[in-house]
């Protein structure tokens, strides 16, 4: 199988790991790719956000499957160009990535569904946002109602700030809070079939203790060994089943990756969002459990014949990845510094570029993902933070307890 994959963070990284190790992959190509990327694909410099120049490069270059990484070139209808040539896409419709791409669209089909999710209101003026933050109560919820790459959210007990941030966003979701320990879980669907991947938990804020502002994700680990038994099949009667239905029965079918952000609160799974993508970075610790061969899975869903692919197999053991992130990341993060010790197997590239003279630079604000596994989750965090230490790259920063409440017992689920 010829493989095109879209993309260039981590969460590519880590997809073209997994594509590359599938022995049906003869050929994978990237566009743009990132340099850890390079080892494992020819890279085109093609923008993965323009639909026609992604179609034209998939007929050219004769691949089979098109695995679109992030969420802007979907919401561009990267997948319905693809798919018009007659090349399978992994990936939704710019129609079923409105799942992603508007929180109040989400919110719509969860309703119409019965999906268990946070109660909201969608606000555009400063006296509405009042009355719904007022309702709700503190901690405030807020998001931006658009795309705003994993960083529109905010979560505050300071009611101005709530206030200012739905000013800033102009058109925003206020919603309750939902108190509990998150999840993200991965489902791959061809629109009616649907496999759950592992359940992973990511870290959203900087800082340490779940500090600072909320950022991408500054690391990730799976399985979680806290997660109430039927957690999965819970989710998948009640939330992904009623929303690939509802999506079907609107003539919009999901096919690609559903994740699924919940928070386990005292009343059961609850929906945060919705994304239409894999999530970066649950995606290079769930990745690296996966022992089925990737290209098949997602060839599989790209062609409605889901229903028939053999039951996941994963490896034993657990992952835990650690973001290494620029300096003043998430604000301002500064790119252009010479990164060394990047060079062995684990460390994923997420914001990195080469110089003319060969030299690996930071280019982003998450820059790498130390990714490691072991035979229990206390053995991978340990492995992931060794990787940590061996990279130098001036002024960046990690967290230093990432997986550490799961490892020492002290997630509990409220009630
Ligand atoms: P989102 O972009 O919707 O995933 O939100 C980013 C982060 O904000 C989530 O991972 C949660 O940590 C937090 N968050 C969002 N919505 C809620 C909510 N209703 N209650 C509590 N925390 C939330």
């Amino acid at each position: 199988m010829r493989v095109l994959l879209l993309g260039g963070g981590g969460r590519e990284h880590a997809l073209a790991l997994g594509l590359a190790g599938d022995p049906s992959v003869e050929q994978l190509i990237a566009a743009p790719g990132n340099p850890g990327i390079a080892s494992l694909a020819s890279l085109q410099g093609v923008d993965p956000c323009d639909p026609a120049a992604v179609a034209a490069l998939a007929v050219e270059t004769g691949v089979d499957l098109v695995v679109i990484g992030p969420e802007a070139p979907l919401v561009a209808g990267v997948a319905d160009a693809v798919r018009a040539k007659g090349i399978p896409a992994f990936g939704p419709s710019a129609e079923a990535a409105r799942l992603e791409g508007s929180k109040t669209f989400a919110k719509d089909v969860m309703t119409a569904a019965g999906v268990p999710t946070a109660r909201a209101y969608t606000c555009t003026d400063a006296e509405s946002t009042a009355r719904a933050l007022d309702e709700f109560g503190a901690p405030y919820v807020v998001k931006n109602d658009g795309l705003a790459a994993g960083k529109g959210v905010v979560v505050t007990d300071d009611r101005a700030a709530a206030l200012r941030h739905a000013e800033e966003c102009g058109r925003v979701v206020v919603e309750e809070y939902l108190a509990g320990p998150e999840v993200s879980l991965f489902v791959v669907t061809d629109g009616e079939a649907a496999v759950p991947l592992l359940p992973a938990q990511d870290f959203k804020r900087v800082g340490d203790g779940d500090t600072g502002p909320n950022t991408g994700g500054m690391g990730a680990y799976a399985p979680l060994p806290w997660a109430p038994p039927g957690l999965v099949d819970e989710v998948m009667r009640d939330v992904v089943h009623p929303t690939l239905a509802e999506m079907a029965r609107r003539g919009t079918p999901f096919a690609g990756l559903l994740y699924v952000g919940l928070a386990i609160t005292a009343d059961g799974p609850r929906v945060i969002e919705f994304n239409a993508r894999f999530g970066d970075p649950e995606t290079q610790v769930v990745l690296a459990l996966l022992e089925t061969p990737l290209a098949g899975l997602l060839h599989a869903a790209a062609t409605g014949t889901l229903a028939g692919h053999p039951p996941l197999r994963w490896r034993d053991g657990a992952a835990v990845t650690v973001v290494v992130a620029a300096e003043g990341y998430p604000a301002a993060p500064r790119s252009g510094d010479v990164i060394t010790g990047a060079e062995g197997p684990g460390v994923i590239h997420a914001g990195t570029r080469r110089a003319d003279d060969g030299a690996l630079l930071s280019s982003g604000g998450r820059v790498l993902c130390a990714t490691a596994t072991g035979t229990d989750l206390a053995a991978a965090r340990d492995a992931a933070y060794a990787l940590v230490a061996g990279v130098e790259l001036a002024g960046s920063h990690h967290r230093t307890d990432i997986a550490a409440a799961a490892v020492e017992g002290r997630i509990t689920i409220p009630g």
